[in-house]
């Protein structure tokens, strides 16, 4: 030990961590360091270090939770060793889990909600696989019973989060992706027609488009599929992919016939780190009543001790995620759920008519009637002088985090903002965003890029 370093006899110094031999180097990047450090030097140094990332909070580009109560970040603590898939070892944990998915389905009308099958999962992505499998599982057992080929399913979908891209190719699927209508926000049922046919192993609808923040008509999409099916007896289930409005909907549209209501949706995923309020890696399925998941897809794990069902991507898995989830659903119930969506929906629509009334934008979706979240376009792509990619870049000065992006295919063209509205965002910063939005806006169209003004130049 050098000589002006104190000992408290334990082994452990007083130095101040920006003075411990580690500060005064850049931290190992390739390999492994030969020695130890002390504990909160490190810490603090790759808390340094995260510091460079943006702040969570001005991200306004994530559906993810970026907030949540102590009592959260506690039980996160209290999880640390729960291992998801060892259902035997933390048996409180799977029932936790088991009561989550059983809350799911009754919130989203399963007929069997206290029976039904379903998991939790790393998020929508792993959720939606499971689904997508089920789908293909079921359509091919039907195909080979009729005794016809069952080699090449299809997908049907319009404006889909890449999950369903990763899913067609990972799984061997074709993505017959309905390509979005002038104005549309998402998939319309009478485009439908020309995408299904006998080897289409499910539609996808969307609660919550990732594009325009819009639900896709659920109860409509399944008219048109009954009228497709009485015209050609093509029988094709739903799977709604509720992501976002899977715990959004519920409470902030409670009329809105979307969930398991509607006889033709066989299954849902959400996440739960979404508007679901859980920290980040959770995600959900649930079907509609237990025979909608084949037996087959089920592994009977029994080696952890115990027979224990389950149908995973994964193996080993955080259960902190879960735990969280269940707080929150038993610490906000409906009423908080509700009054929490319904605060950050009037942010939402407050910050529509901000943008509405700035001028040079048109709204594609003014945070009435699906997410708290608002999106816009350039009114007049030419004429405003500056492209939304130019207002992104502004914003970020301010360290707001608002992504401009092209729509998808048949409307590439047109480049969209948007801004979702989440739980510990309140309406305070949502109008100081707005304010800055304007701010921007002005500097944008006079053509300036934000330097203040020098006393002697002149354009
Ligand atoms: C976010 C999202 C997904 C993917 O969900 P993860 O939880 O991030 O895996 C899938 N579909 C939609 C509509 C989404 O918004």
């Amino acid at each position: 030990m050098a000589l002006h370093q104190v000992s408290n006899g334990a082994g452990q110094t007083y130095d101040d961590v920006y003075s411990t031999p580690i500060s005064a180097r850049n931290l190992a990047a390739h390999r492994v360091p030969e020695h130890s450090s002390d504990p909160r030097a490190v810490a603090a140094m790759v808390k340094d270090e995260l510091a460079l990332d943006g702040n969570s909070s001005q991200n306004l580009a994530t559906f993810c939770t970026t907030w949540a109560e102590p009592e959260v970040h506690h039980l996160m603590d209290v999880c640390m060793d729960k291992n998801m898939v060892d259902k035997d070892e933390y048996p409180q944990t799977a029932e936790i889990e088991s009561r989550c998915v059983h809350m799911l389905a009754d919130l989203w009308n399963s007929p069997e909600g206290g029976t039904t099958m379903g998991c939790s999962t790393t998020g929508s992505s792993e959720a939606g696989m499971l689904g997508g499998l089920a789908l293909k599982w079921r359509w091919r057992e039907a195909r080979r019973a009729a005794g016809k080929p069952a080699d090449r399913p299809n997908l049907v979908c319009g404006p889909v989060q890449v999950c369903w891209e990763k899913f067609a190719r990972y799984f061997d699927v074709e993505l017959r992706q309905v390509p979005l209508e002038p104005g549309a926000t998402g998939l319309r049922p009478h485009q439908l027609r020309e995408y299904v046919d006998e080897n289409t192993i499910g539609v996808i609808a969307i609660l919550g488009v990732t594009f325009t923040c819009d639900y896709e008509p659920v109860a409509e999409i399944a008219a048109e599929l009954d009228a497709i099916q009485a015209d050609t007896g093509l029988d094709v289930p739903i799977h709604v992919d509720a992501a976002s409005g899977g715990f959004v909907a519920p409470f902030l549209q409670p009329d809105l016939v979307w969930d398991f209501r509607v006889d033709r949706v066989v299954s849902i995923n959400s996440s739960g780190h979404k508007y679901g309020m859980a920290p980040l890696g959770v995600g959900w399925i649930v079907w509609r009543t237990a025979d909608h998941l084949p037996e087959d897809l089920v592994f009977r794990v029994d080696y952890l001790g115990g027979d224990m069902p389950t149908f995973a991507l994964n193996f080993s898995r955080p259960g902190g995620e879960i735990v969280a989830q269940y707080y929150t659903l038993l610490r906000l119930g409906h009423e908080g759920y509700r009054k929490v969506y319904e605060a950050c929906a009037a942010s939402a629509r407050a910050l529509a008519d901000e943008v509405e009334a700035m001028g040079p934008f048109t709204l594609l979706y003014d945070g009435r009637g699906a997410l708290p979240a608002v999106s816009w376009t350039l009114a007049d792509g030419g004429s405003a002088g500056f492209t939304l990619y130019d207002l992104t870049e502004q914003l970020r000065t301010r360290g707001w985090q608002v992504p401009a992006y092209p729509l998808p295919p048949k409307r590439q063209e047109t480049v969209v903002q948007r801004v979702l509205v989440r739980h510990g965002i309140g309406y305070d910063k949502i109008m100081l965003l707005a304010k800055d939005l304007r701010a921007a806006v002005d500097r944008l169209a006079g053509g300036s890029t934000g330097a203040p003004e020098t006393p002697g130049f002149h354009h």
